[in-house]
């Protein structure tokens, strides 16, 4: 089975009496080890898709099926367990604490699954070391570059094993030689079986990705593998 599967799905707000229609019936599957970006216009509904693959936000219809688990029948309580325990999150600004040292920001995680405390350490040490930011383990984010301080967003996000990695324009605060530095792990990450689904407006980075999904108007209208993959070497 796929990691997501997803048919007709809809999103609808409703804000006093308007209805927003962000997703109209999308149908999506994607495997094991797939390396996906999404793109599309401003509002097309690639966050709210993303929100909803990220179970942060629950869909008004269809079927939703993530690892196998029924993502339509959860309550929300069930559903922050499902992203503590399948899903990472890299974000565009980082999202790290400011105050807190990389290995700490790390074992944040860890800490909310209630993994003991040298076994969180040894685990965010890991993380940060397959991430190559072994040397900067005290570090705090104000002491790393933008790019670094992606990479521990990264390892943040791998340090719980999720079975898939959302990454929501994670180079858009990045220049063009750190953004290929990020891409590189993904791609490194994806070779060794990690899903990954990111989001980004840059055509150039979706060409890291092995398959591009363009969404418009709340719908899938081109789902394509990338032909001429690009390699961050
Ligand atoms: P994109 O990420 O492609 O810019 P969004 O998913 O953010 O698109 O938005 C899709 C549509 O849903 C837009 O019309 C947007 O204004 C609307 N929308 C997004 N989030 C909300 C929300 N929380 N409440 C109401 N409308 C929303
Ligand atoms: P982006 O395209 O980067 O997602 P947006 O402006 O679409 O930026 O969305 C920023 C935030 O505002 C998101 O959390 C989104 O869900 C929310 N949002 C977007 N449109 C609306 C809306 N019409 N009403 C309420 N919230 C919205």
């Amino acid at each position: 089975n796929p990691v997501i599967g997803i048919k007709n799905l809809k999103k609808i707000y409703r804000i006093g009496d308007q209805e927003i229609h962000a997703l109209r019936g999308v149908n999506l599957d994607i495997g094991k080890g797939d390396f996906v970006a999404i793109m599309g216009p401003s509002g097309s509904g690639k966050s709210t898709m993303m929100n909803v693959i990220g179970c942060l936000d629950k869909p008004t219809s269809g079927e939703f099926f993530l690892d196998d688990v029924p993502i339509m029948e959860a309550h929300d309580d069930e559903l922050a367990l499902i992203r503590n325990q399948k899903i990472g999150f890299v974000f565009q600004s980082f999202n790290l604490l400011p105050r807190t040292t990389a290995v700490e920001n790390v074992e944040l995680p860890l800490l909310y699954a209630g993994v003991p405390a040298k076994e969180r350490r040894e685990r965010a040490i890991a993380a940060l070391e397959s991430v190559g930011l072994g040397n900067r383990l005290n570090n705090k984010p104000n002491e790393l570059s933008g790019g670094q301080q992606q990479r521990v967003s990264i390892a943040r996000a791998l340090v719980n094993n999720p079975v898939i990695l959302l990454a929501d324009e994670p180079t858009g605060a990045l220049d063009t030689k750190t953004s290929i530095e990020i891409m590189q792990i993904f791609q490194q990450l994806n070779q060794s079986g990690k899903t990954i689904v990111l989001v980004t407006h840059e055509p150039d980075i979706a060409e890291y990705a092995k398959r591009n999904i363009h969404f418009r108007d709340g719908q899938v209208v081109a789902d394509e593998q990338v032909k001429e993959r690009r390699w961050a070497n």
